[in-house]
């Protein structure tokens, strides 16, 4: 039974013509999937519908091929023939008694049209955003009217798909009406330049042409962002109030929220839940019309917090919906202590960056709805009444226990320290990542509730001890450690100076509290989150740091992240020294040599210790040493013998959680095709042929 303190949680909200079954509202996300894939992306949909939210929304849907997204995989309305991948969508959503919304989006400038080969459009003659070598060419008024119908007409092909929500969207500096309000690619001298009425003309005639289209049967959101933290370049806090003020009831409802999407979407390394209610707390002061915020809420009593003081109507959510599509049903159901919360490490947003399916560190289950069939609540029965042995209480071992345990095997969980969590617990120790231990601690509460599932502690196992446990599966998911002989992508052979030297120090050293003092270097040949984090602590710790990388910028991976702008600008505050270009050519303990990547030059500078975060090798001599004993497996039961996560090739903690998922899910099932799941083929549309 739901806690009556969540109560108001589960109260409808009527949003102009329609009205959501509770206050849960699936924001807008990217998924990589879009128009591309879209009976992935309908599942995916399904399921946030099927776990309670009341409304589920699209990402970004295109408009019109003058702001195609290629290659970013987005929604689209281009014509009618883009309408049955929405409806199917709608459908999907539908079933479960949720709304369905649509974010129509015209990208102008911070389009692509790398598909299309249409010439860009802006407010203003102005270079494409993301560094393509093309510019938009200013709209005349009567490219401005034919934005207007454009958006109209995907607003009435989004009512034919099914929609009951259309959004007009002004927000993440990605969209014509945005482009319009922000001076600094707004240049007019005509009607919709200058004065900030001028400004806002088009956003105005955009939601009036909507409602008009379409607000007999669907509600018109506008998604807003009320500053850009640009100053007045961008839109900022104190116009935000006169825009609000301007449009105040014209909307059905308010989606606000900050821009750009590293502001909007940060990671938790860099805000806490909650962490735009000073931005977008004074919208309902100036509207009668509900208004919707992010806030990688989690936590019910945070959200229930933001209702009755006023601050939101409807909780909205992207990621704490990927990693618990189930999290409005949890907390209906009295069981809060189920919920998956998310972490805040982004690595959903690195589908939509690298262009493929979106993934989530504790959902595994994410984007996998259709593909495989994984179902982020259900897993199937076990097929036999077998014992599993899974060595290592890591990311890999818990989430392959427990789902063992759910499907109902006698599994039997060894971990050589005295506490779970493998490098979870120990990353949690460095600034900033303390909410990844909801990956452990999810895993050990749900494991805590299975009896079927024991856990030993203290408990280093040898391959004897293995052959003696009379397991009929065993899963190995040892770990991993990190290189200290500077060997990584940039360096195949290793750094010789570095290899043996006692003041060479590895991300082991540190979570172990082992650290350096006096002048440090972090050579990073990693390229993500764990070089700028050993920088962190070690400015903490009192260090005179100086991050070095070959990579011709600071930790390039954490783009795919959001974490790249946050990363720079926290090592510039605490005037961390970056040498990038530059990889370790000699160290001996007081001076470092460094040599420049592209043209060889050498510079000198003092060192007293280096930190090297460049390669990692699997802790797997358990499973090479069982591997040579194969002979006695049948003789000791033993069926099957697998590594998995860290143990079989270091990555991230999402791959390790993937790892031990899989492992659980295909146990003992009749084994897939060479290609483990389905794809989507594209078939000619009749007309085309
Ligand atoms: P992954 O990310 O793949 O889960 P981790 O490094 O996080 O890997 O976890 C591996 C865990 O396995 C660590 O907690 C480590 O203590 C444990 N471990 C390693 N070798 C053994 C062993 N022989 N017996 C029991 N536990 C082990
Ligand atoms: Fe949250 Fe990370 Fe999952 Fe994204 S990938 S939803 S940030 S846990």
């Amino acid at each position: 039974m739901r806690d009556p303190r969540y109560d108001i949680l589960f109260t409808p909200v009527q949003i102009g013509p329609v009205r959501t079954k509770n206050r849960f509202f699936q924001v807008p996300h990217c998924n990589g999937m879009g128009h591309a894939m879209p009976l992935a992306h309908a599942a995916m949909r399904e399921v946030k519908a099927e776990g309670g939210w009341a409304v589920v929304s699209t990402e970004e849907c295109e408009i019109h091929p003058t702001g195609d997204l290629t290659p970013y995989v987005e929604a689209r309305l281009w014509d009618d023939r883009d309408i049955p991948a929405l409806a199917l969508m709608c459908d999907k959503v539908h079933a479960h008694g949720a709304l369905a919304a649509v974010e129509l989006t015209h990208n102008g400038p911070t389009a692509s049209n790398l598909y299309s080969r249409e010439v860009l459009i802006g407010p203003s003659h102005q270079p494409s955003k993301y560094g393509y070598p093309s510019q938009a060419r200013a709209m005349t008024l009567k490219d401005i009217r034919e934005y207007r119908r454009w958006h109209k007409e995907a607003a009435l092909r989004a009512k034919r798909a099914g929609m009951d929500i259309i959004y007009v969207y002004a927000a993440h500096d990605l969209s014509l009406p945005m482009h319009f309000l922000q001076r600094r690619r707004n240049h007019r001298s005509d009607e919709y330049g200058g004065t900030l009425e001028n400004r806002v003309r088009l956003l105005r005639e955009v939601l009036q042409d909507t409602r008009e289209a379409v607000g007999d049967k669907c509600a018109v959101a506008l998604r807003f962002a009320t500053d850009e933290l640009l100053g007045p370049e961008g839109v900022e806090l104190s116009e935000a109030h006169d825009i609000v003020g301007l449009l105040a009831e014209l909307p059905d409802l308010w989606d606000v929220n900050l821009a750009a999407w590293y502001n909007d979407s940060v990671p938790s390394r860099f805000a806490p839940e909650g962490a735009q209610e000073s931005f977008v707390s004074f919208v309902k002061k100036l509207t009668t019309k509900p208004v919707v915020g992010v806030g990688r809420f989690t936590s019910p009593d945070t959200m229930v917090s933001q209702i009755r003081r006023g601050v939101i109507d409807l909780i909205g959510a992207a990621r704490p919906s990927i990693a618990d599509p189930f999290l409005p049903r949890k907390i209906e159901e009295g069981r809060v202590d189920d919920i998956r919360e998310c972490i805040g490490c982004n690595i959903c947003v690195s589908g939509d960056m690298t262009i493929s399916p979106i993934r989530c560190t504790q959902n595994p289950t994410m984007g996998e709805e259709w593909r495989k069939g994984w179902h982020p609540e259900r897993l199937p029965p076990r097929r036999h009444a077998s014992r599993v042995l899974v060595v290592g209480g890591g990311p890999a071992g818990l989430e392959a226990a427990r789902a063992l345990g759910q499907r109902g095997y006698d599994v039997s969980l060894a971990e050589a320290r005295r506490e779970l969590g493998g490098r979870v617990t120990r990353e949690v120790r460095l600034p900033g990542l303390a909410e990844w231990a909801r990956v452990r601690d999810w895993r050990v509460g749900q494991i805590g509730k299975l009896t079927n599932v024991s856990v030993y502690l203290d408990s280093v196992l040898s391959a004897q001890d293995v052959l003696d446990f009379g397991a009929e599966h065993v899963v190995l998911a040892t770990g991993c450690h990190w290189r200290r002989d500077g060997f990584g992508r940039s360096n195949g052979m290793g750094i010789d100076c570095l290899a043996a030297h006692p003041s060479v120090f590895t991300l082991d050293d540190l979570m172990d509290g082992r650290l350096p003092s006096g002048n440090v270097a972090v050579f990073d040949d990693d390229g993500f989150y764990y070089a700028s984090i050993a920088a962190d602590l070690l400015h903490q710790h009192g260090c005179k740091v100086t991050y070095v990388t070959p990579e011709d910028s600071v930790a390039p991976w954490s783009v795919n992240t959001l974490d790249y702008r946050h990363i720079r600008k926290r090592m510039a505050k605490q005037g961390i020294d970056v040498q990038v270009s530059h990889s370790v050519a000699g160290f001996d303990g007081g001076v470092l040599m460094l040599e420049n990547t592209w043209d060889g030059s050498r510079i000198e500078q003092a060192c007293d210790a280096i930190v090297t975060v460049t390669a990692r090798l699997p802790d797997d001599a358990l499973y090479q040493s069982l591997l040579e004993r194969e002979a006695e497996w049948t003789d000791t039961g033993i069926r099957s013998l697998r590594c998995i996560g860290d143990a079989e090739a270091p990555g991230l903690i999402a791959h390790a959680i993937y790892a031990g998922h899989r492992y659980a899910r295909e146990l003992e099932e009749p084994s897939t095709d060479e290609v483990a799941f389905k794809r989507h083929f594209h078939a000619a549309h009749p007309q085309d042929v």
